[in-house]
């Protein structure tokens, strides 16, 4: 189960820092750069944005802001070869890919220093001639459609964000008119696997409003700092890694949006724009998908070889050689040396918390922890190599001790895990009773002394009775009634000891539930020794 402690939830207006995005990443081979870019990050990082599903944008703009100044014209000594309309083209070009900082008085110089050398950075990016001067090749660039990601990066080498994981999901908001939903959900689905691919990531569809990117068609001022434009200029944009708005991709809907070589081609600039929310900068390469103007690719064919190599450096692909040292018994098998994820990381979450046999396993996407009850020795690595049928990340388990079996939940589907072996194949979750439209859920718990199990989704949980193998009548009930003193959603929740611990966030709430509040409260990775 995903943590939702940060993220948009369906009916509320959350708050989102908005920091250390792609659109924010200050270029590192320029001081003058960096100084206008950190300029632009600290404005960014004052910023406090509304979410798009709440229309409403609180701005707190301490710095510059992207509004276009007045132009006002210098008088020069040489009469200028461009129109008003080329300079303000121009202008507006600089401000937004290459950080043209506004003049104090509003005005522009075309011939100001500060607007030379950003003609100049401008040219040399694309392999232009070197003029400083808003000639006509330059001016034919400027009009090309584009991706709305600045371009005052360091373009050649990789640097900053990532999702610290592999698995990651993906929802779609709201959808264009100009291609079947059907279209869109297919030619967004290959975007991603261009990426996939040459990478070790997974890629998982979503329904909810908190997946890690969210894929929206919107129009000029649309939530965020970065207003589309109307048609043509800016095509697209994307969020760096991160939580909140980190990863989001938002598509100018007033593009018209074709899946062939009309218009603009959605799987192309969704397959750049994903790079972005990925973590990758733009390339000067024409041939790179991540060069920043729109091209008529080969779909075939999209990645070049600088594309590889960067998605490569940023997420090698690991199951490779992880999977040469598989067990099939964790209860004897030796400790694994390999600290592939930090368990001591300070805002460290859990996706599924269960007892199986004399151990405590801890889940956390494709990752394990396994902390014996009576030592002190805790094993770890992929899942798949202690449960090799398991390839997928677990939202929720739980231990039915009297049957020395636990069940492990992803998404729609669980396994049943007895002594070290999973039992069969995974079967599906609506075996429980569930309505229909339950797809998953967030947390499980068995509770021995009433036989009851306990799923948690959202702000609703249900109770399962093991002995009659039905649901329990009433249910589901919302949580914060029926375990008075949570109001959040639960990642991962365990029964020991009689008490119920609930995984909330990078805490652990251990709940008295039949005196119905909570008893204390501790870091999640308290139980890993940290
Ligand atoms: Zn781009
Ligand atoms: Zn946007």
């Amino acid at each position: 189960m995903r943590d939702l402690t940060n993220r948009r939830s369906p009916g509320f207006c959350l708050g989102t820092f908005v920091s250390n995005t792609t659109l924010s990443k200050p270029t590192p081979n320029s001081i003058a750069l960096s100084e206008a870019f950190l300029g632009f990050a600290s404005a960014m990082s004052h910023m406090y944005v509304m979410l798009l599903s709440c229309c409403v944008l609180v701005l707190l703009v301490p710095g510059p802001c992207f509004t276009a100044p007045t132009v006002t014209l210098e008088e020069e000594s040489t009469p200028t070869p461009e129109p008003h309309v080329d300079l303000k083209l121009a202008t507006d070009y600089l401000q937004q890919y290459y950080n043209l900082k506004n003049d104090p008085l509003g005005r522009i110089k075309r011939s100001g220093p500060s607007f030379t050398s950003k003609v100049k950075d401008m040219q040399i990016f694309f392999g232009l001639n070197v003029t400083g001067t808003l000639d006509s090749d330059t001016l034919e660039v400027m009009r090309s459609p584009r991706c709305g990601v600045p371009d005052v990066e360091e373009y050649s080498h990789i640097q900053g964000m990532r999702w610290n994981k592999n698995v990651i999901t993906y929802s779609i908001g709201r959808y264009t008119r100009d291609l079947p939903r059907s279209t869109v959900d297919s030619l967004i689905e290959s975007a991603f696997s261009v990426w996939a691919r040459a990478s070790s990531l997974t890629f998982v569809r979503s329904n909810t409003h908190n997946a890690d990117i969210m894929v929206e068609f919107v129009t000029y001022a649309h939530g965020d700092l970065f207003p589309f434009d109307g048609p043509r200029g800016t095509l697209a944009h994307a969020f760096g890694p991160g939580s909140g708005v980190g990863g989001d991709t938002h598509f100018d809907d007033s593009e018209h949006w074709t899946a062939g070589e009309a218009g603009f081609n959605l799987f192309v600039v969704a397959a750049h724009e994903f790079g972005h929310a990925l973590g990758l900068k733009h390339s000067r390469n024409p041939e790179s998908l991540m060069y920043p103007n729109y091209k008529a690719f080969n779909p075939a064919n999209l990645l070049s070889s600088e594309d590889v190599a960067n998605i490569k450096a940023l997420y090698s692909p690991v199951r490779g050689h992880l999977n040469n040292v598989l067990t099939n018994s964790w209860l004897f098998g030796s400790l694994f040396p390999r600290l592939m994820q930090d368990k001591c990381a300070a805002d460290l979450t859990f996706d599924a918390v269960s007892t199986l046999g004399d151990a405590t396993f801890f889940f956390r996407e494709r990752y394990l922890w396994i902390k014996h009850n009576q030592r002190d020795d805790i094993k770890e690595g992929p899942i798949s190599n202690f449960m090799p049928k398991i390839e997928t990340s677990i939202d929720a388990a739980f231990w039915v001790p009297r049957r020395s079996t636990a069940y492990l939940i992803h998404e729609s589907i669980f396994w049943t895990v007895k002594g070290s072996r999973v039992k069969g194949k995974a079967r599906k979750l609506s075996h429980f009773g569930f309505p229909v439209w339950v797809q998953e859920v967030d947390a499980a718990v068995h509770i021995p002394k009433t036989r009851r199990t306990l799923f948690f989704a959202h702000d609703i949980y249900w109770s399962y009775s093991e002995n009659r193998k039905v649901m329990d009548f009433g249910y589901p009930k919302y949580i914060s009634e029926g375990f008075p003193g949570l109001n959040s959603t639960i990642n991962a929740a365990i029964h020991k000891d009689g008490f119920i611990y609930f995984f909330v966030g990078p805490q652990v709430y251990k709940y008295d539930y039949t005196q119905k509040h909570v008893v204390g409260v501790e870091k999640a990775n308290s139980w890993l020794g940290c």
